[in-house]
């Protein structure tokens, strides 16, 4: 038997209507803080990645599906969508369009880490990017769009928790001060985080090996060491969350695994969902723009991932979501009635009803049996007597009750339905 690759997964039909349900109220939600949806390709030029999320980056580093087309360019399929976005701003100048870009896509994305509950190597993220100001009132913004979508959601064990990394220039002092502290240090530090003390020292703060959380306990905040624009723009987000009654606390230890960050981080993290907690991260990226070759343009997003949002609500049992049923279901008493009854069918799905006959040539016991198991509203029985008289049965499901419609006037006889379905 031929299987799907580890770390990806089929998407069933039981399960999409939760995605739908998902999906909409992304759109919605979106659409009320007047975003833009954008598409963007499955894979790109592999330098795009390498160039704007940073090589030192464990995504980059090790986590990328890259492959050579026939024509030898390096190719990557995309492992988050910021890169790609930007990549589109600038490819198609949307900044002399209009100042600011407000966008926000749902798309695949692909990562080869280690498939574990709640990490793949194919998942799908919603999120936004908002390009072209540098106002905290659009990293406030974010966050609680974020935060909205998963209200709408019903989650409830949500926990926002924001930082500031400051600006490069301050950025880099501190990591001359924390590489001061954990240098006598380094014995008791696991071997990824010595590594990363030489080449990605922040990324410290990530790991989630207990020995490594308690050399770094102590060690001097960020936070105390970023510029003075960075920590006034930090108020402004505080402020505006706690006016907008988004409960949140400040993590000075969240530095996210992306290089391209400066200013307000955040994340928000679930408390159903085991290790992989995060259901959704983001932040500024005031210098992405220009680095992949852009006009000097502040941003600001997140991405949120869906299936981990989708396993928290199914945790916390978060979602009700109406029974699926359909309009009508035609029994033939009479295999041979097959083409009417196909052609019967046709004008009422024209007409938007959800329509479903019988394929398997059934007899009208199973027949009736299979309407009820897709829980038929109404039946319309074609065939028996009432045919020779060029009439058809119209049997309301919840009342039994049964009426007879001309089968002369198909028009006629698809108002009649609609009246019959509006009236119940
Ligand atoms: P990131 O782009 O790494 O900041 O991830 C943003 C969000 O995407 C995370 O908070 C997760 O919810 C989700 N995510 C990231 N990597 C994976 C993965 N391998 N499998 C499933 N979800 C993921």
């Amino acid at each position: 038997m031929i299987k799907s690759i580890p770390g990806t997964k089929d998407i069933l039909p039981e399960e999409i209507i939760y995605w739908k349900n998902l999906e909409n109220i992304v759109h919605q939600i979106f659409s009320n803080f007047n975003y833009k949806e954008i598409r963007t390709p499955i894979f790109e030029e592999t330098i795009l990645f390498s160039r704007g999320i940073g090589e030192e980056t464990d995504i980059v580093g090790k986590e990328m599906y890259t492959f050579f087309d026939k024509g030898n360019t390096s190719l990557t399929l995309k492992p988050e969508m910021t890169a790609s976005v930007v990549r589109s701003f600038i490819e198609h100048s949307l900044g002399k369009l209009q100042p600011l870009n407000k966008l926000y896509y749902i798309s695949p994305m692909f990562r080869q880490e280690r498939p574990q509950a709640g990490r793949q190597r194919q998942f799908h993220q919603f999120g936004c990017e908002a390009i072209g100001s540098n106002s905290p009132i659009l990293d406030g913004e974010i966050i609680i769009t974020a935060y909205r979508i998963l209200q709408k959601l019903n989650l409830k064990d949500l926990k926002v928790k924001i930082n500031s990394l400051g600006i490069p220039s301050a950025r880099e002092s501190y990591k001359k001060i924390l590489r001061e502290y954990l240098r006598n240090k380094l014995h008791l530090l696991s071997e990824d985080s010595r590594k990363r003390f030489e080449n990605n020292i922040l990324r410290i703060f990530d790991s989630k090996i207990e020995s490594d959380i308690d050399v770094v306990k102590d060690a001097p905040k960020l936070i105390d060491y970023i510029d003075d624009e960075s920590k006034k723009d930090f108020e402004v987000v505080k402020e505006l969350l706690t006016n907008n009654e988004i409960p949140f606390e400040i993590d000075s230890k969240l530095v996210r695994g992306l290089d391209y960050y400066c200013k307000t981080t955040f994340e928000i993290i679930s408390g159903k969902v085991g290790a992989q907690s995060a259901l959704c991260g983001g932040g500024r990226y005031d210098l992405l723009i220009e680095q992949l070759g852009g006009p000097p343009t502040p941003g600001v997003g997140f991405a949120a991932g869906i299936e981990r949002i989708l396993l928290a609500c199914k945790n916390e049992n978060s979602t009700t979501l109406p029974e699926e049923s359909i309009d009508i279901f035609i029994i033939r008493i009479d295999d041979e009635l097959i083409k009417e009854v196909f052609n019967i069918a046709d004008i009422l799905r024209r007409g938007s009803l959800k329509v479903e006959i019988d394929y398997l040539g059934k007899s009208v016991k199973s027949q009736m049996r299979e309407a009820n198991k897709l829980k038929a509203k109404f039946v319309l029985l074609i065939g028996g007597t009432e045919y020779k008289y060029q009439k058809y049965i119209l049997k309301v499901m919840k009342t039994g009750e049964q009426i007879e419609l001309s089968a002369n006037n198909f028009l006629e006889l698809q108002s009649l339905i609609y009246q019959k379905i509006s009236a119940y």
